[in-house]
């Protein structure tokens, strides 16, 4: 059936519909009902409930939630651990050196923070949006931006019950128009509609391009002689070359709990690289091992993050909505740390919102919240820290992050030598071809420490309707051949952290398999693909990873 003879979609009227349930979305709902209780806001999360697709360290800056909710420290319903030691190292193959707190720029310190599951945040600020009167819809992916005018007029969920050779099931529904004054934005890192507003609007217009990294995190239930509460403790180096960027968190919170994550810079060359058996081998190190023994995984799961700061903040707002959050960009990366600047971002936005419908206006552009990022407790956070990925980029980890050091120092006392220096290439094009590089022999999982990739995706709950359209969309199948898999050994089947591509061969043919239903909603694919050839679309609504409280 083609698009004329369907039938019509189901309309609904908010002042603001929000996109993404995530630190974002959820303090900007919450702060329009603080200042403007009448105002009507909807917010759609493709999670099968609220936190499902959150995945984060998590050692949380306060200032957002303090400004938001100042009466949070005092709630135990909302878990956290105030972080109790904080220790830095650089990893050799066997060895470890710890650098010194007093070495770092104040504004890396942890003391004050506190360590959280910010999927379990995100649940509480949930609840606390609802008791404002948000309407919160789970289960819904938002797939296409309404326009009136040339100006964003809403979005509309996806039609449900499409089989995927595209017949309709008996269980066909369409999706609904959500219909607002103004839409935010708030998918996070490479968010789709977000991708396709930026473009569109040409928002990345005179800026440096966005880069990435790939985080991968599990969560483990540790012996209680291992646990330390409150430990904090990032690594770089091992098992990384000095050549690749990235590095380790491991948090010690809650009830023996220890998240442990790995992230490795998506600017990296070498096709035969896996981040995910980089992760798996980083857990080996002496340094970390014996903090797993006698412990239980109990939860597996990816996330692309943002890593372009200051200088790769697309402009953010344009007819009818506002970007916010790490759909932005507003992530720090030296701190390792997003969420405070996201939920700053909805606030921010929130406030030009509520000013912008007690004036009575509607589908224009919030110019104020543009105007004041920079010079927020946002701006000023990453200012500070704008040459860092920069430089790590180019001189690699040793000098690079050593003279990145420095140059935090000496923002943070307000100059710089460097002034702000460029990013230089997307990382889709930083990849080198296979034929000038060295095949990387990773060692074989134990079971215990280590794991394969299936074992692991299946601690992340994964669950997608199967007989649904592919929602990883190859624009030119033959490009992916002759590129992709001739020119590049297949990357894919290396950087999806979820085993969802696979190069197979049958009867003398070579097909690109690609297994959907594995999918954890990185987006490493939609960002590191070589020749940008492959898309992510929201699959039908609720599918996806089901993280219990990453
Ligand atoms: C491995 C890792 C470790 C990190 N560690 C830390 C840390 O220790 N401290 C810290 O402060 N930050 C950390 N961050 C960064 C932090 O997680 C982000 O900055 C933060 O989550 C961004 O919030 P957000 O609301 O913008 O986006 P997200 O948290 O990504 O939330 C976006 C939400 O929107 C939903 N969504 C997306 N698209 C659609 C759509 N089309 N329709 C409906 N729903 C949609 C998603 O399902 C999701 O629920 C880390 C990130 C990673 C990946
Ligand atoms: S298919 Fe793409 S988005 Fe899905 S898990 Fe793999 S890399 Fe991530």
């Amino acid at each position: 059936m083609n698009a004329a003879d369907l039938p019509a979609r189901e309309a609904m009227e908010f002042d603001v519909v929000i996109v993404g349930a995530g630190p974002a979305g959820l303090a900007a709902a919450i702060r329009l009902k603080q200042i403007a209780p009448e105002t009507s806001v909807v917010v759609v999360e493709k999670g099968s409930e609220v936190g499902a697709h959150i995945l984060s360290g998590a050692v949380i800056d306060p200032i957002a939630l303090d400004r938001l909710l100042p009466e949070w420290r005092g709630n135990e319903a909302l878990a956290h651990t105030p972080v109790s030691a904080d220790h830095f190292y650089l990893l050799g193959s066997s060895g470890a050196v710890r650098l010194p707190n007093f070495l770092m720029p104040s504004l890396m310190s942890n003391h004050g923070n506190f360590v959280v599951s910010l999927g379990d945040v995100c649940r509480h600020l949930a609840q606390k949006a609802e008791a404002l009167g948000v309407e919160i819809y789970p289960g819904f992916a938002a797939v296409e931006v309404l326009f009136e005018a040339g100006a964003v007029a809403g979005v509309a969920t996806g039609d449900m019950g499409i089989a995927k050779d595209g017949h309709h099931k008996d269980s066909f529904t369409r999706g609904m128009e959500l219909r607002a004054k103004y839409t935010l934005f708030a998918e996070g890192a490479r968010g789709s509609l977000s991708k396709m507003l930026i473009e569109r609007f040409a928002l990345h217009r005179d800026r440096q391009p966005q880069k990435y990294g790939i985080g991968l995190k599990e969560l483990w239930q540790v012996a209680p002689e291992n646990f330390r509460s409150g430990l904090v403790q990032h690594t770089m180096g091992w098992p990384l070359g000095n050549r690749t960027g990235g590095g380790s968190f491991l948090y010690h919170f809650g009830d023996n709990l220890v998240a442990v994550g790995f992230v490795v810079h998506l600017n990296y060359e070498n096709p035969y690289l896996s981040p995910f058996e980089e992760f798996q081998r980083f857990k080996t190190h002496p340094l970390v091992r014996d903090t797993f023994a006698g412990g239980r995984r109990i939860c597996y799961g990816a996330r692309a993050l943002t890593e372009g700061g200051w200088q790769s903040v697309p402009q953010l707002a344009f007819a009818g909505g506002a970007l916010i959050g790490c759909a932005a960009g507003f992530m720090n990366v030296p701190r390792i740390k997003g969420s405070h600047n996201a939920m700053l971002s909805g606030m921010l936005a929130a406030e030009h919102v509520a000013a912008a419908l007690a004036a009575g206006r509607a589908h224009d552009e919030l110019a104020g919240y543009e105007a004041q990022w920079r010079g927020s407790p946002i701006g000023r956070d990453l200012w500070r820290v704008r040459n860092v990925k920069p430089l790590w980029s180019k001189l690699g980890t040793f000098v690079g992050v050593a003279l990145g050091g420095f140059d935090m120092w000496t923002s943070t006392l307000g100059f710089s030598v460097m002034g702000t220096m460029r990013h230089g290439k997307p990382d889709f094009a930083a990849l080198k071809p296979a034929a000038q590089c060295r095949p990387i022999a990773y060692p074989k999982p134990d079971g215990k420490l280590t794991f394969d990739r299936l074992s692991s995706v299946y601690l992340s709950n994964t669950n997608h309707e199967e007989d649904q359209p592919v929602h990883l969309i190859v624009r030119d199948v033959a490009l992916q051949k002759n590129s992709e898999h001739d020119v590049f050994a297949g990357p894919s089947a290396r950087y999806c952290p979820a085993g969802v591509y696979e190069w197979v061969e049958e009867a003398g043919q070579l097909r690109y398999v690609i297994n959907a239903q594995n999918c954890v909603h990185c987006k490493t694919c939609d960002i590191k693909d070589p020749n940008q050839n492959i898309d992510w679309v929201p699959p039908e609504g609720a599918g996806g990873p089901n993280y219990p409280n990453m």
